[in-house]
């Protein structure tokens, strides 16, 4: 594979969110043929669906990778099963949960994994960092950030002060 720019949503509610967050991001960076381009700040976010759990935090990472799209997903997998991801509830609450946003420009529609990731036009918790990182960016088949984001409201999504030690 050349090397792609591909960009990961995490999210987590349970057991110490942040620092869920944060490690996993360390972990996106240890991934084989992977390195961290750059990360967004962390965001609080109010649930979606089941409003009877934890907010969420949010962020999203840039990485460079060769490794192909199927191969990122499983790795993506391995570290949320290394965080005690139990698949329950759709749309509930979780110590991680790891998407797969943006592979450079492909489109993927598969059972198993859809390119652009289909939430990210409505979710203001992946714009908003998104944005942050590659205020330009174009996400194919949806739009420019910039454009998606001007039709999203903030409502419900926190920015996060940087935590003292925090990885860059
Ligand atoms: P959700 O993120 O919607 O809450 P899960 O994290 O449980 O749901 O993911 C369910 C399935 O979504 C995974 O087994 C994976 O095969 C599929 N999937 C499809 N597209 C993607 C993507 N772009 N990134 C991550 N998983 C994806
Ligand atoms: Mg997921």
């Amino acid at each position: 594979m050349p090397e792609v720019v591909a960009y990961i949503g995490l999210g987590s509610n349970l057991e110490n969110p942040q620092m869920q967050v944060e490690s996993a991001i360390d972990e996106l960076a240890g991934l084989p043929e992977t390195a961290l381009r750059s990360r967004s700040s962390l965001y609080r976010s109010a649930p979606m669906g089941p409003q009877d759990q934890p907010d969420f935090v949010n962020a999203v990472a840039c990485l460079e990778t060769t490794l192909p799209p199927q191969a990122l997903l499983q790795g993506l997998q391995a570290i949320e099963q290394r965080h005690g991801r139990v698949r329950a509830q759709h749309w509930g609450p979780r110590t991680l949960d790891l998407d797969i946003l943006l592979y450079g420009q492909y489109m993927i529609d598969t059972e198993q994994l859809k390119i652009p990731h289909p939430g990210i036009a409505q979710r203001n918790f992946v714009l908003y960092p998104l944005a942050e990182i590659d205020s330009r960016l174009d996400i194919p088949g949806m739009g420019k950030v910039q454009e998606l984001l001007a039709q999203r409201s903030a409502a419900g999504l926190t920015r996060l002060e940087q935590t003292p030690g925090a990885a860059q």
